[in-house]
């Protein structure tokens, strides 16, 4: 690289003179946008609130909503400029009308200004400028995030009459250049692939192909008599080896093998860019025809690291800019180096990537007609001007939709515009010097911690990376994007196949014990499959158990809190070995779908290593008050024998939580799964065991509940009993364990969650593109049968009709089968029972409310239940107030904000609860007052994460604990106080130490 620079620093310098003679600022439209870009850039704090008000402006009709929000997100405003937008809301409260109107006809232009039209006719007049001016353009169509497969056929019947339209109009156009126009067509047409399918999921590529291959045949048949060229976008890295494939697909098909007018995005911000560009290039040497590449940075890197950071994935992406300037200039030179096959276009607006371009053809002798710069509307208009002046060869990228989609393709280019580490900010607005900005990116890569990333610091100091006091790092999802993540499953998926069937013994101080019975667990996507024989314990087995935990426990709770972590560390390592074969034994017992059955190992493993990190903490005697002359230390110990009862939903994490906890808190152990997923639990008893659990302490004895269960739960020497699982059940449970048996020691404590009747509350000005999705996920995610599940959908009445069409149809393109098939998302309910169960709501509901949906085509063999919605339902319904615990929605809808509150508290439970709003007021309401333990905001409902989000309900939903939350281990343990006086005669040392170690008896 180093030898070209002088090279890149003459013809940067040459860039920068031409750009100079046409001088124009980074945000050219004078007014109203050059100043709230200014004031966003002096302040990250008006910046945010700024761009928020801007996504969610198109969405509002009314003036005085306009105002309200613009109140909402500027009125506290704390700066130098406050008086002066206090000024502005307080003039807009008096003329809401007119100041609405303006506000929007204000934001309209920051947005006219990147979308080159609202239609093909509107965009025609744009292109025919640019010709004038010998730039070339691409069309890109905008539209909202595609949720349905309605949606998607939209879109593409609007490419193809984008196609038709400028093939006809552009017909006598010629190529501004007048050479190696062979390998630039006029017509270039930008697709991004998630528009054409709605179901695309990172873990099965091959359904993603299998339904965008047949509806982009069409538009690419018609491109070709038009004798257009296509190129497809890259989106998120989810979609990335998808869209990868896709391309290498069609494109070797007969009908378009010999096609060159085709092309394809690389993304140089991606680590694994350089692999992707040099098997592309083999393919097409394979395919034998040339095809085009555009070489970007990326518009996703924010997402992308948010993404990574949240799942505990490596992040895809470099993480310091000069890395990914850096690696642009790499692909730039292979690009170059295979012009032979390739054709490359330059996508970038920074002066530096574009010299080292120009610089590297001329030395590869690259004739500057056979390659070209791609640069977007709106943007960097000197340089586009300044490239045309030498000679080179520049199109425009031209977006084409309406203000409400466009908002968010808005808030993209205000953020790029704005970033402190953008080449348009530094260039044009912080007039950074020409010699910096042309400087080999190579030499600004530094060596640091955290890859030169800089701790986020918060206005108060604190880091925002991570909370004090809050180290704890969850275990990380498994990211199915990646093909040998896929292929892990699949094997593990095969090999468990072969394993169905087998016979589990029940373990009772440490021994394996056969009964006369067994529970067979079966598969509920195929019931003929049993998935294996578990012994089933009686009364005797129990009364064995709890002997055995009883004398284990007289040991165990004199163990040092260290050993007590360590085997729960342990068991952690071994989740992580055996991870996917157990989340493909989920697949076969409780019919989760991979992501949702990898969701829960991880869940179990975070609760093995989240408690053992909490119990470290709580089990160092805490010092009380400092007092002279004497000594106190309030420590725990544990209750006794804990009888667990777990559920099947989450079958590993749930019962893997409750034993930990009990565990490591020093309690010994009987654990009851659930039927259906007893053989989950156990391997869960193997993991255990291997882990080294000395006898006794962790008993597994799956048993009917009503029988041995109950037994258990009144037994005089059972101390604790934690239970998930249905209110019936709960509820029984809390009564008896409040009743005091003959020779019981203590009273009986009891950790119960229960279930949820959780809403989801749409607000007027949400952003549907996120409300439907989310929701969607929330109430059909692993068929509804999470107690945190969205059963009631509250819809403001303004959004209502926009927000039902989309919501039925994202229903009904959902994709409901055997869930071992990658990309289903709604697999069968657990049982016959409970498919009777949930039928029968549905009867209920065709009674009581408009069966507005409900899917047609689930498989007969298994137990489906086709996904359902009701509207028109009345708050007091049955459908409205009972749980359901299945694919079934009830959707209500409400006058005002009031109403909408009300009717989501008026149920007996306190889950779950979703609020979508984009206005800071009603957020706060809904913060302060919906009746839930956990109330999400603007995300689903679901998905609770170790650590992150303390897990748990009140009223009916629960007593009040929090799986996965800091003090959900003190449940399991009865507080004590040692105090000594340390006087002696008068006489006291002066200080008093600050942490002794745990009272354990001297051995
Ligand atoms: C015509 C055209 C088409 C495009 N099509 C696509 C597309 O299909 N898909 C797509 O994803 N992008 C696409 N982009 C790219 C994207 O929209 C941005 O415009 C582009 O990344 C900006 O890069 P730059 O070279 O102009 O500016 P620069 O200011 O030099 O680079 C900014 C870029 O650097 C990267 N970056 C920023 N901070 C960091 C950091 N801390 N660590 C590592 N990297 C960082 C980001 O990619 C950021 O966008 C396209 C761009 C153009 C011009």
């Amino acid at each position: 690289m180093g030898a070209l620079q002088p090279e890149i620093e003459r013809r940067g310098q040459r860039i920068f003179e031409l750009v100079d003679e046409y001088p124009e600022p980074l945000f050219s439209k004078a007014g109203f946008y050059q100043r709230m870009m200014a004031l966003s850039m002096r302040d990250e704090y008006f910046k945010v609130q700024l761009f928020r008000f801007v996504d969610v402006l198109a969405s509002l009709h009314r003036g005085s909503d306009i105002v309200q929000h613009l109140d909402e997100y500027f009125a506290d405003m704390r700066n130098g400029y406050a008086p002066l937008i206090r000024t502005g809301v307080r003039a807009a409260r008096i003329v809401p009308w007119i100041s609405g109107q303006l506000l929007r006809w204000n934001v309209s232009g920051m947005a006219r200004q990147f979308i080159a039209g609202r239609n093909p006719q509107d965009v025609l007049k744009t292109l025919r400028k640019r010709r004038a001016q010998g730039i070339g353009f691409t069309v890109d169509l905008l539209g909202e995030a595609v949720v349905s497969e309605q949606e998607a056929n939209e879109y593409a019947t609007r490419c193809l009459e984008l196609l038709e339209y400028l093939g006809r109009e552009t017909r006598d156009w010629t190529d501004p250049l007048g050479k190696s126009t062979e390998l630039f067509p006029v017509v270039n047409l930008s697709v991004k692939i998630s528009a054409l399918y709605s179901q695309m999921n990172p873990a099965d590529p091959a359904d993603a192909i299998a339904h965008l291959a047949p509806k982009l045949r069409p538009i690419l048949r018609r491109a070709r008599d038009l004798g257009a060229f296509v190129n497809f976008d890259m989106e998120s890295y989810a979609h990335k080896n998808s869209t990868l494939e896709l391309f290498k697909m069609l494109f070797m098909e007969s009908e378009f093998r010999d096609w060159p007018d085709v092309g394809i995005v690389v993304q140089a911000y991606l680590r694994d860019a350089e692999d992707d560009l040099q098997d592309l290039l083999e393919w097409a040497r394979q395919r034998g025809t040339r095809f085009g590449i555009r070489l970007v940075k990326g518009a996703y890197w924010d997402f992308e690291k948010i993404k990574s950071r949240q799942n505990g994935w490596p992040y895809p992406v470099f993480l310091q800019k000069p890395e990914s300037d850096v690696n642009f200039e790499v692909l730039t030179r292979i690009m170059l180096e295979n012009e032979a096959i390739v054709t490359s276009a330059f996508g970038s607006h920074n002066v530096r990537s574009i010299a080292h371009a120009q610089a590297c053809a001329e030395k590869l002798g690259i004739d500057r007609s056979r390659f070209e710069f791609q640069l977007l509307y709106g943007m960097a208009g000197p340089v586009k001007r300044a490239l045309v002046e030498m000679g080179y060869r520049v199109r425009e990228y031209s977006p084409v939709g309406e203000l409400l989609p466009g908002m968010a393709y808005l808030v993209r280019r205000l953020l790029e515009n704005t970033s402190n580490e953008g080449f348009l900010r530094a260039k044009f607005s912080e007039n950074v010097s020409e010699d910096e900005l042309l400087r080999d990116p190579a030499n600004l890569v530094t060596q640091g911690r955290n890859g030169g990333v800089q701790v986020e610091v918060s206005a108060n100091g604190a880091s925002l990376d991570t909370p004090p006091g809050d180290t704890y790092e969850n275990a990380p999802l498994v990211n199915f994007v990646y093909p040998e993540n896929q292929t892990r499953m699949l094997n593990a998926l095969a090999h468990v196949r072969t394993q169905l069937g087998q016979k589990y013994p029940l373990v009772i101080n440490g021994e394996r014990v056969w009964t006369d019975t067994t529970i067979a667990s079966i598969n509920p996507s195929s019931p003929d499959d049993v998935v294996g024989h578990v012994a089933e314990a009686g009364i005797p087995e129990a009364e064995r158990a709890v002997k055995a935990a009883r004398d284990a426990f007289e040991k165990w709770r004199w163990t040092s809190v260290e050993t007590r972590c360590r085997l729960l560390e342990r068991a952690a390592d071994i989740m992580h070995r055996r991870r996917f074969e157990l989340s493909a034994l989920e697949v076969y017992e409780v019919g989760k779908a991979w992501a949702e059955a990898d969701g829960d190992i991880r869940e179990a493993m975070d609760f093995c290593l989240f408690y053992a990190q909490q119990m470290r903490l709580l089990g160092r005697p805490r010092l009380t008050q400092h007092v002279l002359g004497e000594e106190s230390y309030q420590h725990y110990w544990p209750r006794g024998v804990a009888m667990i009862i777990a559920p099947w939903n989450f079958p590993m994490a749930i019962l893997c939580g409750m034993t930990t906890a009990a565990l490591v808190t020093g309690n010994a152990v009987i654990m009851k799964p659930a039927e259906q997923s007893a053989v989950i639990g156990a391997m869960l008893m193997e993991i255990f065991e291997e882990a080294g659990v000395p006898p006794g302490l962790l008993n597994y004895l799956p048993g009917k509940g009503s029988v041995m269960g109950a037994h258990l739960v009144d037994h005089k020497d059972v101390d604790l009993i934690a239970f998930t699982g249905s209110r019936e059940v709960g509820l029984r449970i809390f009564e008896s364990a409040g009743k005091t048996r003959e020779g019981q020691r203590q009273l009986k404590h009891v950790i119960c969650e229960m279930g949820g009747k959780n809403a989801v509350i749409i607000d007027s000005d949400a952003d549907l593109d996120e409300a439907i999705v989310d929701t969607i996920y929330s109430a059909f995610g692993y068929q509804g049968q999470k107690c945190s599940a969205c059963s009631r959908l509250i819809i403001l009445d303004e959004i209502y009709p926009r927000a039902i069409e989309r919501l039925l149809n994202a229903a009904a393109s959902l994709r409901v089968g055997n869930p071992e098939d990658p990309g289903v998302t709604v697999g069968p309910v657990i049982d016959g029972k409970a498919h009777k169960n949930i039928l029968g709501y549905i009867e209920s509901g065709k009674q009581e409310a408009r069966l507005a949906f409900q899917r047609g085509d689930v498989p007969d063999k298994g137990f489906f239940i086709p996904p359902t919605i009701f509207t028109n339902v009345d708050p007091r319904a049955k459908i409205a107030c009972e749980e359901i615990f299945g694919p079934v929605l009830s959707v209500i809808r409400a006058r005002d904000l009031d109403e909408a509150f009300e009717i989501a508290n008026s149920t007996e439970f306190a889950l779950t609860a979703g609020f979508f709003s984009r206005s800071p007021a009603n957020i706060e309401r809904a913060k302060a007052e919906i009746v839930a333990g956990n109330v999400y905001i603007n995300r689903s409902c679901t998905g609770a994460v170790v650590g992150r989000h303390p897990f748990g309900g009140f009223k009916m939903s629960g007593g009040g604990t929090k799986a996965g939350g800091v003090d959900y281990l003190l449940h399991f343990m009865v507080p004590r106080v040692v105090t000594e006086n340390i006087t002696r005669h008068g006489f006291a040392p002066e200080t008093t130490p600050q942490y002794r170690d745990e009272f354990l008896p001297p051995r």
